[in-house]
């Protein structure tokens, strides 16, 4: 089943903070070059790739010097409205160096209410495809707000990297956290957890195996990996959760190693 991810075509690569933010604070420069470099290089082999990347206000922290994540909303949006700015002119930089062109979208949850919005999204993202640029996608975090009668978060950037797939109709969607792949249990407390190779369905039982981030810049954790693969798995598509330390993996990935957790259906046919 492997060896089909080296024709994969349209590829969402999801980066968390953790993989750009080392446990100190400050950035990872080498491990964003390398992303700049590897993503190149299959944009540079006719692949089509879309980055959507966490990380702004990890960025944003580091640029004010701030030790702790901010509580309350309105500064963790200040802080993620410089860090986006930054982490975009690092990205543009490293990009650069490999005379790959990149574009910003900073997106809500329009994008899957209002057909209107959705359209344009597609649209644009089609264009920026066809015109050989990568697309760097972030959630929106100065307007996204999560009310009742007006949600426009996503969430996570795990959903928003699941959403984009399916809307630009990915033929794979890696995700790089800060783990080899998905545990029988959290193995940073559990050293006897074992990795899943691959996974067709989220059963209950997979869902009670996930918990919370694992890093203070961590997200959502294995529980929103999970979710976003649930989401990949009901349009038949299908997902990649690998370690991101060392991004030339996806490399390894395409090449059809056993790397990681590979969340795909089974056809019907197979069963
Ligand atoms: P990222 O910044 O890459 O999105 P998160 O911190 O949100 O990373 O999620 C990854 C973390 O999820 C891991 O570091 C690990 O501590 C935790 N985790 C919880 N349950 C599991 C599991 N069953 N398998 C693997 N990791 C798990």
């Amino acid at each position: 089943m492997r060896e089909s991810l080296q024709h994969k075509k349209r590829i969402v690569v999801k980066i968390g903070t953790s993989s750009l933010i080392y446990p100190n604070g400050n950035i990872n420069l080498s491990g964003i070059d390398e992303l700049a470099f590897v993503l190149t290089d299959l944009q540079n082999q006719g692949k089509e790739i879309i980055l959507v990347s966490s990380g702004a206000i990890g960025v944003g922290m580091n640029k004010l010097n701030l030790k702790e994540r901010p509580k309350e909303i309105p500064e963790q949006q200040a802080v993620a409205a410089v860090g986006q700015s930054e982490l975009m002119t690092i990205y543009n930089q490293r990009f650069q160096t490999y005379s790959q062109q990149t574009a910003q979208l900073l997106l809500t949850r329009d994008i899957i209410e209002f057909p209107q919005s959705r359209e344009n999204v597609c649209n644009t993202l089609e264009q920026l495809i066809a015109m050989g640029i990568i697309p760097i996608i972030n959630e929106n975090d100065t307007v996204a707000v999560d009310e009742l009668d007006h949600l426009t978060k996503f969430g996570d950037n795990d959903q928003l990297s699941a959403i984009v797939s399916q809307l630009t109709h990915a033929d794979l969607l890696i995700v790089l956290s800060d783990i080899d792949g998905f545990y029988s249990a959290n193995p940073v407390s559990d050293p006897s957890a074992i990795l899943y190779d691959e996974i067709n369905k989220i059963t209950p039982t997979l869902l009670s195996q996930a918990t919370g981030k694992g890093s203070p810049y961590g997200t959502g954790g294995m529980t929103s990996k999970l979710k976003a693969a649930q989401r990949i798995l009901s349009s038949q598509g299908q997902m990649i959760l690998a370690n991101g330390k060392h991004p030339k993996i996806i490399f390894d990935v395409l090449a059809g190693n056993q790397i990681g957790t590979y969340f795909f259906e089974i056809e019907e046919d197979n069963r």
